[in-house]
């Protein structure tokens, strides 16, 4: 395919643009994910809390394609926080998705009044060395809790997984990641397909270039080095979120997308999500 990869500090290679599947129910998630392998994606972004693992890996069995050319991502749930219960969760999602490895392993969310997250990082670096997680990250740490993993645990985590779109730029996490080698992931990276997508600046933009809003958001992250993670189970719009390769935002146009930072959020700030499912 077309999607270039980016180097994780691990040296592993990783999509830079892959497919989500969070709330794909687990019976649309097998259909969903060969529509996305068939488009030519070959990363795919799921998490034990989505309750789709088994569809997901339904999917990625069903494609036939070799096991190497995949990239996928599964995320330690909050409620399975801690060393004994993380390698556990592993295990399971794991046998969920019908593998023997996954590329990459999340923390899904710090939840720093739980004070799990250190120890789950050291689970984490074991099943690392034993090769069955190709790389280890987290998602929605803020700076300060990358902070602390970086004090008290000998890996730096591969890429932190935010909130991030146009409304949500993030200039303070990225920054971060970049000085410490952390790719950074975006989640709702379209905004949900919401109000983002309805912005003037972004609508002239796509009419300039002969694409859609979304692509030209896509196009905004691929640019700015984030990895991107789309998604929908609508066809079309699967292949229309990977066709995105025949064109390219001029200093003009990101600078447009950069005036349209709100700092807004659509989903929960990390420091105060305690939610355990
Ligand atoms: P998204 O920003 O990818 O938006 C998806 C929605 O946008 C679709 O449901 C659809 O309504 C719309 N859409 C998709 N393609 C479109 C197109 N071409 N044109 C117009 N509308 C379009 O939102 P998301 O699903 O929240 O995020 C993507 C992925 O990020 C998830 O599936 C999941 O894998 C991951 N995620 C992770 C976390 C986390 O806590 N780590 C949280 C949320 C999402």
């Amino acid at each position: 395919s077309d999607v270039p990869t980016i180097t994780l500090n691990n040296g592993t290679a990783m999509p830079q643009l892959g497919f989500g599947v969070w709330q794909v129910p687990d019976d649309e998630a097998e259909r969903a994910v060969t529509t996305a392998l068939e488009s030519g994606y070959r990363s795919i972004d799921t998490a034990a809390i989505y309750e789709n693992e088994r569809g997901t890996g339904r999917g990625l069995a069903a494609s036939g394609l070799p096991r190497e050319e995949l990239f996928v991502t599964t995320k330690l749930w909050n409620a399975d926080q801690g060393h004994d219960s993380t390698l556990r969760a592993f295990d399971t999602s794991l046998d969920r998705l019908g593998l023997d490895y996954v590329d990459l392993y999340l923390i899904h969310w710090p939840v720093p009044d739980h004070d799990k997250y250190v120890e789950s990082w050291q689970a984490f670096e074991k099943i690392y060395a034993e090769g069955r997680a190709k790389a280890i990250g987290v998602s929605n740490f803020h700076p300060a809790h990358l902070q602390r993993l970086l004090k008290e645990t000998g890996t730096v985590p591969a890429v932190n997984q935010i909130e991030l779109h146009p409304h949500l730029q993030q200039s303070v996490p990225r920054a971060f990641h970049a000085d410490h080698g952390i790719a950074t992931e975006a989640w709702s990276p379209l905004g949900q397909g919401k109000d983002v997508l309805q912005e003037p600046k972004l609508v002239a933009v796509a009419e300039k270039h002969g694409k859609s809003p979304a692509q030209v958001v896509l196009r905004w992250h691929l640019q700015t080095g984030n990895v991107v993670i789309p998604k929908s189970v609508t066809p079309s719009r699967i292949r229309e979120n990977i066709d995105v390769f025949d064109f390219e935002l001029d200093a003009g146009d990101l600078a447009d997308i950069a005036g349209l930072n709100t700092d807004t959020r659509l989903g929960a700030d990390p420091d105060t999500m305690n939610w355990m499912g």
